[in-house]
């Protein structure tokens, strides 16, 4: 009989740092599934980039935990109901589950621009419920994004900033203005398979 002696460690010891959980934020519309200018608005509007999905999966497997921390202003607008973007959340995790992979947790701010929340971004609410709801430390957790104001919040709570191309992420990328230390890839899963071939970065 073989033992997990890994598992046995962790028990004992749940600080041990085999065990340490890894976790990135990423945004959800242009970085997982396609983005439009007029929201996306029904479920099957929701339709996944390639790779995407795969890429999540090749973190899950590495046992990271993936969080996705989204705008959904359609919500205040009136575009949208929440038993809609619900079901968009469903066909997202129902799609990833058969490629073999999850997300942790999936949070959303349903607030327009005037109404003045502490979670849409560039605001860092949402990423510190997050950070909150699973207690690990925001510093140095990668943040994928397609839009500035999602890298301006993971800079103002000291997380990594990290630019995919895919959806806004050209005109993004050609406005200008990104937080210095910003690492810019051609879409979620170059980003994965580099963070993962370098040891996930730095521990957290
Ligand atoms: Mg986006
Ligand atoms: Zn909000």
């Amino acid at each position: 009989m073989l033992f997990d002696f890994t598992k046995i460690m962790c028990l004992a010891v749940k600080t041990c740092k085999l065990c340490e959980m890894y976790n990135v934020i990423i945004d959800r519309d242009g970085v997982v599934n396609r983005d439009s200018d007029h929201f996306i608005k029904s479920v099957d509007e929701w339709v996944a980039l390639p790779g995407s999905l795969e890429a999540i999966a090749r973190l899950s497997q590495a046992q990271v935990a993936v969080h996705v921390a989204t705008n959904q202003s359609g919500i205040a607008r009136g575009l949208f109901t929440l038993a809609e973007l619900d079901a968009m959340h469903r066909k997202f995790r129902q799609q990833l589950a058969g490629y073999g992979g999850e997300v942790a947790s999936i949070h959303y701010c349903p607030h327009g621009p005037d109404d003045d929340c502490d979670c849409r971004k560039p605001r860092p609410g949402m990423y510190q419920q997050i950070a909150a709801a699973f207690g690990f430390s925001l510093e140095g957790v990668p943040v994928v994004g397609d839009s500035l104001r999602d890298l301006q919040a993971a800079v103002e709570v000291g997380a990594r900033p990290i630019l995919v191309r895919t959806g806004k992420g050209e005109r993004t990328l050609a406005a200008g203005g990104l937080p210095e230390n910003t690492q810019v890839y051609c879409d979620l899963s170059e980003f994965v398979d580099n963070w993962l071939a370098a040891g996930r970065g730095q521990p957290p």
